[in-house]
C-alpha cells in the first residue's frame, strides 16, 4: 500500500535548484503580467515575444518543413502560433485563454449625476462584485474611429497617471444594503465609475461635468461621444503583480486566470526540442463562454489547422485528429479557510505543482470534455519519467459549482485532451494569488509534453 498522502499529492524532494530557477522564471511571468491586461495587449507582447523568437506570420500560400516557426494574429485579440517539427505523427496543442474577468464600458457609458460623471459598466465573466469597488481602476481599450482609424487607450498604470473607481456605501449607512445576499452586495447596475467632478466652464449648459470629460476625451483623443459606441473599453484593476508572502514564494496580481497558464505555455513553445509540430493557442472570451469569433467555440482554429495542414501536404482531418492537445487552465487551489467547499481528497493544493484535471464541468460532469483513461495514462507517464511535481485535481465538491475550459472545443474537432494548469486562490478577484513553484512545474510539464 502506497504512503496515503500520495493519494492526494506527487510528493517528491523539490531541490533548492528547483525552486532557485522557479523564482527566476517568475520574474519573466510577472514582467509578462504588468505588461498585458487584456486580451488584446497580452496578444501585443506575445507577438513581440514570438517575432523575437524568430516566428513570422503565417502565409496560408506557402510551404513549410521543420523547424519553421509562425503566429496567425486572430483580430488582435487571439493568436496561434506554431513550431514545425521534424514529423508529424503526434501534433501537439498548448491551449490556454488570455481574456480575464473585469468590467467592461457600456457602449454609451458617459452620464453625469450629482455633478459627478460617471462610465456605466456591464461586467465581464464570473465576478464577485462587491470585490469590485473601492479599488483603482485603470481603462484600457480600443477606440475605433469612423474612418477605421484605432485608437489605443491605457490611462491609470502609470505612477503619474489617474485612477478611476467604483464607490461603494460606507458601513455608517449600509443596515439595509447589509442584508442583502452576498452576491447582491453591490448589484450589477450599481458597478458606475467615478471618472470626474469639475464642471465645464460655461454657464448655459447643464451636465457640466460630462461636457468637460467628453472635451478633456477630445483633447486627448480627438473623439466624441459616439465613438464610444465604436469602442472596446473596460477597467482592470490599477496595481501591478507583487510578490507575497515573507518567504516571496507567491504572487499576487489581477489576471492570473490565465496567463498563468498562456504564459508557460508560451515559454514551452518556444523551448520546444522541435520534435514534434506543436502549437500555441491563445484563445479569448473563455470567461464567457468561448462564444464570437475569437473564442474557441468559432471555427477559427479549425480553419488555422486546416491551413496549416495543407501548407504541410497533410490531409487537414487527419492532421487535426492526430492531435494531442492540453488544455492548459486555472483550478481551485485548497483554501483552508474555506474548507467545506472542497474534496480534499481531490484537490489542488499551492505549491504542489502543476495540477491535472481529467475533467471539469458542473452538474455530473456537464460541460466538459472528460479526458480518456488512455489519454490520461499517457499524460502521467510523460510527468513522471520527466521528474514534474503534479498532482490530481477537480474544482471542488461535487455539486459546489463548478466550471468549464476550452477543452471540449478541442475535443470536438476530435482531439485527445485533458486540462493541466496552476492552483490559484480567490480566483476572479481583483487580486489572485499563485505559487511560483507551480507556474514553473506548469512550464516544465507543457514542455515535456510537447516534446514527448
Ligand atoms: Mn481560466
Ligand atoms: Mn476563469
Amino acid at each position: 500500500m502506497n504512503n496515503p498522502k500520495e493519494l492526494l499529492i506527487k510528493e517528491r524532494n523539490v531541490s533548492d535548484n528547483e525552486i532557485k530557477e522557479a523564482f527566476d522564471y517568475a520574474i519573466g511571468y510577472r514582467a509578462f503580467l504588468d505588461n498585458g491586461k487584456t486580451e488584446r495587449e497580452v496578444v501585443s507582447e506575445t507577438i513581440e515575444i514570438l517575432e523575437k523568437n524568430g516566428f513570422v506570420p503565417f502565409d496560408s500560400k506557402k510551404k513549410y518543413s521543420t523547424g519553421d516557426k509562425i503566429y496567425k494574429n486572430n483580430r488582435g485579440k487571439a493568436l496561434f502560433a506554431a513550431v514545425i517539427g521534424e514529423n508529424n505523427d503526434s501534433p501537439k496543442i498548448l491551449a490556454a485563454h488570455i481574456d480575464s474577468p473585469r468590467l467592461d464600458l457600456k457602449q454609451r457609458p458617459l452620464y453625469e449625476e450629482a455633478s459627478m460623471g460617471y462610465f456605466k459598466t456591464h461586467y465581464y465573466g464570473g465576478i464577485k462584485k462587491y470585490q469590485w469597488t473601492a479599488i483603482p481602476l485603470a481603462l484600457h481599450g480600443v477606440i475605433v474611429r469612423k474612418n477605421g482609424e484605432v485608437i489605443n487607450v491605457c490611462i491609470g498604470e502609470k505612477a503619474d497617471e489617474p485612477r478611476f473607481t467604483v464607490t461603494d456605501l460606507l458601513p455608517h449607512l449600509a443596515e439595509e444594503q447589509s442584508k442583502r445576499p452576498l452576491a447582491e452586495g453591490i448589484k450589477g447596475e450599481e458597478l458606475n465609475v467615478l471618472i470626474g467632478s469639475l464642471p465645464f466652464k460655461t454657464d448655459k449648459e447643464s451636465e457640466k461635468v460630462k461636457l468637460n470629460i467628453i472635451s478633456l476625451l477630445n483633447e486627448k483623443y480627438g473623439i466624441d461621444e459616439w465613438d464610444l459606441f465604436s469602442a472596446e473599453l473596460c477597467l482592470v484593476p490599477a496595481f501591478p503583480s507583487y510578490d507575497i508572502g515573507f518567504d516571496r514564494s507567491m504572487i499576487g496580481a489581477y489576471g492570473h486566470d490565465d496567463r498563468v497558464c498562456a504564459y508557460p505555455s508560451l515559454t514551452a513553445l518556444l523551448e520546444s526540442n522541435g520534435k514534434n509540430t506543436s502549437i500555441l493557442v491563445l484563445a479569448d472570451k473563455e470567461e464567457i463562454g468561448s462564444d464570437g469569433n475569437t473564442g474557441l467555440a468559432a471555427s477559427t482554429l479549425e480553419y488555422f489547422l486546416c491551413d496549416l495542414a495543407d501548407t504541410l501536404n497533410l490531409k487537414p482531418h487527419d492532421f487535426i485528429r492526430s492531435i494531442e492537445a492540453i488544455s492548459s487552465d486555472v483550478t481551485a487551489a485548497f483554501d483552508p479557510t474555506f474548507p467545506d467547499v472542497y474534496d480534499k481528497l481531490n484537490s489542488a493544493f499551492l505549491g504542489k505543482g502543476v495540477a491535472v484535471e481529467k475533467y471539469t464541468g458542473a452538474r455530473g460532469k456537464y460541460d466538459t470534455s472528460d479526458a480518456s483513461a488512455e489519454f490520461a495514462a499517457r499524460i502521467r507517464r510523460v510527468l513522471d519519467e520527466n521528474d514534474i511535481s503534479w498532482q490530481i485535481a477537480e474544482l471542488g465538491k461535487v455539486d459546489a459549482g463548478g466550471g468549464g475550459t476550452v477543452a471540449k472545443f478541442l475535443a470536438r474537432m476530435d482531439m485527445n485532451v485533458i486540462d493541466m494548469g496552476v492552483p490559484v486562490l480567490s480566483m476572479h478577484a481583483p487580486f489572485e494569488t499563485i505559487s511560483k513553484f507551480d507556474i514553473y512545474s506548469s512550464h516544465k510539464a507543457f514542455l515535456a509534453f510537447i516534446n514527448d
